[in-house]
């Protein structure tokens, strides 16, 4: 039977009432409920006397109730009930509060397991709210499944056990020969085992089956996307003209972006199309290496593209590009949202034409109706605002062109592994000489009048200056929004300064006016979310204040102090944080001590986890289960082999309806 399309409601103990409450826990069909996983375990066959207890630690104490329950009723709504217990050896006070349920069904005499901190003097103990089972009843492992308001664990535990009744046999997914070669235990065994394990060790064993299975649904249908794209190499480019480009440029490239670029010209000539992702810290010049390469394309007769994830962006682009390639016979196009219509038309048949060499856009580029005359490359900056699906799209155009890849978020290898599968990785671990260090402060907000006056100087000097806050759609009232703040900077602050807001819920056309102002200098002073964090260049800013700056990840603070050094001026990042916590203050100094963007992801990564540092909306990879793309990495690696393996004799998985099944459903909720 197909228990994805059985409704929760039908399952003996649910109904309809019921059933609403497991939709709030996303269980909606027996497939979910039977993917339900408990989050711990409780085993009650784990006795201790309260002597081999620490106290203030929770264990099991098996005990015989020695007095009667005792009533007192401290004040309304709260009833205490306390009785005595003892383990063979110490008695133990044991206080129950408001439930009357529990206080009536103990009998003196009788034993039972109690679960609980144990809080021990020198002669006696107690314990205050334990759980309490009846001895002979207490044997197995409990299951603790995540629960909600009246949905308890318990009857959560029933529910699924009515449903694995009902599923009987669970058929497996995979072959036989598989589960030899990984060494895993049947689906059957697994599912079962997880909710209701025998014995300890079984929890593993299922919890590995479980999280291959995951891993693998996942890689396999990354690799699916991904093998939309052929990877033969049908667009050969056998001339190198990186030192010809070298040349216009007004500086010399540094070594990281020649072998980078080295590395990308060995593609366009290799057996199989490019797939190459180049990362490297803020400031690391990847636009020059994309800059190489697309040049080599467009001299070897191709049409490249170049696809930013902003029209601000864009236009920068477009704009650099145009004077570097002044004076040479390149033809290049802009393409984006607010392009005119008639303007759009001419670009497009011009590029069905052949007639420009370079179109750099946005995701208008991706449309339909785009279309080229001989498409050879596809580059795209910053591609972690991108998904994987649309980068295939643009990839699709054309005749498989090649495809080059810039981000500025460091990625931890298997994390790489799974975002990009086969891309292949250059990595710009140099900065560019002369570089000047930008001095980064902590202080608190006693110093915002010092903070804004020294503002107020750059800008009199005829710098600019970023102001980040809070998000503007934050709940948290006791933060100011960006417009609120804005708000209260221009009318009692900065009177007589051009101030520019920006903020996550402005359409992008206005989010790129403000964004423009800035860059042609009319708005001195920007206030603004953390939508700046994105690649923009405006060399005149030298100052970036971030207030609440314990709200950001690292890596965040870490992209925003880049939007700043990127001129001749002396440049400033301060950091205001009233969080005195040692965690917060240890981290946001570890930002004043280094600039390694590298270090800073690392060090993010351990002390706040994969959720803060690469948030399912920003990878864009659907949400898990039970596997960690961090922790289970071992397990991540083995899956990648096996996917690999079962594509290669069996690219649509015809063999695999079940997994195709738990792929589309597990892109489903996806954007891809
Ligand atoms: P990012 O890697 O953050 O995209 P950019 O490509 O925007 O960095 O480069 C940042 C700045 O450094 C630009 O102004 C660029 O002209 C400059 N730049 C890039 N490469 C070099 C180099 N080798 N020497 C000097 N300046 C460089
Ligand atoms: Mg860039």
């Amino acid at each position: 039977m197909d228990y994805s399309d059985y409704n929760i409601q039908f399952i003996k103990g649910v109904g309809d009432k019921r059933a609403q409450l497991f939709n709030k826990l996303g269980v909606y069909t027996l497939q979910d409920l039977i993917n339900y996983y408990p989050r711990k375990y409780i085993d009650w066959s784990k006795t201790l006397t309260v002597k081999e207890v620490k106290s203030g630690e929770p264990a099991f104490i098996k005990a015989t109730m020695i007095t009667p329950v005792k009533e007192a009723k401290i004040r309304k709504g709260l009833t205490l009930y306390k009785c005595n217990f003892t383990d063979g050896e110490t008695v133990i006070h044991v206080t129950i509060f408001n439930n009357a349920y529990l206080a009536k069904a103990l009998r003196t005499f009788d034993d039972y397991i109690l679960y609980g901190k144990v809080d021990r003097t020198f002669t006696e103990a107690s314990m205050s709210s334990p759980q309490i089972e009846k001895a002979e009843k207490a044997t197995g492992i409990e299951p603790i499944y995540p629960a909600t308001t009246n949905l308890s664990s318990k009857i959560i535990e029933k529910v699924v056990r009515a449903g694995l009744d009902k599923v009987g046999a669970i058929p497996d997914t995979l072959p036989e020969y598989l589960l030899t070669e990984y060494n895993l235990c049947s689906l059957n065994f697994a599912i079962r085992q997880i909710h209701f394990p025998d014995k300890e060790e079984n929890i593993e064993i299922a919890r590995r089956r479980l999280i291959f299975e995951e891993l693998l649904t996942l890689q396999l249908g990354l690799m699916k996307l991904k093998s939309k794209r052929a990877t033969k190499n049908l667009l050969k480019m056998p001339l190198d003209f990186s030192e010809e480009f070298y040349s216009l440029l007004p500086f010399n490239p540094t070594n990281a972006q020649k072998k980078a670029v080295a590395d990308c010209i060995a593609d366009l000539n290799g057996d199989r199309q490019m797939n190459r992702l180049v990362q490297g810290d803020v400031g690391s010049g990847k636009t020059a290496v994309a800059g190489a390469v697309m040049y080599t394309v467009i001299k070897n007769g191709y049409q490249t593209a170049m696809m930013a994830p902003t029209e601000i962006l864009a236009t920068q682009h477009y704009e650099s590009f145009c004077k570097l390639f002044d004076g040479t016979d390149i033809k290049i196009a802009l393409l984006t949202g607010s392009t005119k219509a008639t303007e759009k038309k001419k670009i497009k048949l011009a590029l069905y034409d052949g007639e420009i060499d370079l179109i750099i856009g946005t995701h208008a580029l991706i449309q339909n109706d785009v279309e080229f005359k001989n498409l050879g490359l596809v580059c795209t900056d910053e591609q972690h605002r991108f998904g994987v699906e649309q980068r295939s799209s643009l990839a699709m155009k054309g005749n498989n062109p090649h495809l080059l890849v810039m981000s500025a978020t460091p990625i931890p290898r298997t994390m790489g592994l799974i975002i990009y599968g086969d891309l292949n990785i250059s990595v710009l671990d140099e900065l560019p000489p002369g570089r000047q260090e930008i001095r980064t402060d902590l202080v608190t907000s006693a110093y915002h009048q010092r903070i804004y006056k020294f503002i107020k100087n750059a800008v009199d000097n005829g710098n600019q200056a970023y102001i980040v806050c809070s998000l503007v759609d934050d709940n948290d009232s006791d933060l100011l929004s960006a417009k609120e703040y804005a708000d209260k900077l221009s009318t009692e602050v900065f009177q007589g300064y051009n101030l520019g807001l920006l903020h996550g819920k402005m359409k992008p056309k206005e989010k790129d006016k403000v964004m423009q102002e800035f860059a042609k200098g009319n708005v001195q002073i920007l206030v603004s979310t953390t939508v700046v964090e994105v690649g923009v260049d405006v060399p005149n800013a030298t100052v970036m204040l971030i207030e609440n700056a314990d709200r950001f990840g690292l890596s965040q603070l870490h992209q925003l102090r880049g939007r700043v050094g990127r001129g001749k001026d002396k440049s400033f990042c301060i950091l205001v944080s009233d969080n005195k916590s040692e965690s917060s203050v240890e981290r946001l100094k570890l930002l004043k001590s280094t600039n390694d963007g590298f270090k800073i992801a690392d060090y993010d990564l351990k002390t706040r986890g994969p959720g803060d540092f690469f948030g399912t909306r920003q990878h864009g990879l659907p949400q898990l289960k039970i596997a960690d793309m961090l922790e289970d990495t071992k397990i991540l690696e083995q899956c990648q082999e096996c996917a690999k393996y079962i594509l290669k004799d069996d690219p649509n998985l015809d063999s695999f309806p079940e997994l195709c099944r738990q792929i589309s459903d597990m892109f489903r909720k996806t954007d891809y």
